[in-house]
């Protein structure tokens, strides 16, 4: 029984947790859903809500597709560079979902859980362009299984408003640059993966003693604390 349990836990099966809060870290039904949304105590992976803002949603909007790609990557930019002072940054992915419970949500997985908790405790005390940041450690971990299939393939019918997640993916070339550079600071700074052992004082270590860095690539103008 208790292996029964174990095996269907968080499925379609499973009568008493939810599947979607499980795969996807978030659910349409929110608190009013009938099966449980059980917050993990640990987790490599962060949710924040509702960040990215897409202009394309805007009715009006006059920015052609090359437009849009480069706000995206800048906004994209922005979130890798910051979240990348927690620790090893793996995923980072941003949604375009329009339904309320996914609309921009953006979820970052790091190597480690004491890292994710630190960039939880950082990032809600602060803002980000002009709005209070929320953050939370979320059970998603495969984030193959929480994107919709459909939708990789041109497929999906229920565009914007389908449960699972429809990615804004920055360019290619973007992506491996800012890896590439995680890579480096890694290297030069060796100091930046004491978190990985779990033993730093998230305290000693906030965004802001780390962005006076000179590698930190450009001004954090959006950032700001909550005070
Ligand atoms: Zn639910
Ligand atoms: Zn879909």
């Amino acid at each position: 029984m208790a292996s029964h349990l174990a095996n269907i836990f968080g499925t379609e099966q499973d009568r008493v947790n939810c599947s979607f809060y499980y795969k996807i870290g978030a659910c349409r039904h929110g608190d009013r859903c009938s099966r449980k949304h059980i917050k993990p105590p640990f987790s490599q992976t962060i949710l924040l809500p509702n960040v990215y803002h897409n202009p394309a949603h805007d009715p009006g909007c006059k920015m052609n597709e090359a437009e849009l790609q480069q706000g995206f990557d800048a906004i994209y930019e922005d979130l890798y560079i910051e979240l990348c002072k927690f620790g090893h940054l793996l995923e980072l992915h941003v949604c375009d979902n329009v339904g309320d419970h996914l609309i921009g949500n953006v979820y970052a997985r790091y190597e480690w859980e004491a890292e994710a908790q630190a960039a939880v405790d950082n990032l809600n005390t602060r803002w980000y362009a002009g709005r209070p940041l929320y953050a939370e450690l979320s059970p998603v971990t495969d984030f193959r299984e929480a994107c919709c299939r459909q939708n990789e393939n041109g497929e999906c019918n229920r565009g914007g408003f389908c449960n699972f997640m429809h990615l804004r993916l920055a360019s290619k070339e973007l992506v491996s640059s800012l890896r590439a550079s995680q890579r480096l600071e890694r290297r030069l700074n060796p100091a930046a993966q004491e978190g990985g052992g779990g033993g730093w004082e998230p305290g000693k270590r906030n965004g802001r003693e780390r962005s006076a860095s000179p590698k930190a690539r450009k001004p954090e103008r959006d950032w700001e604390r909550r005070a």
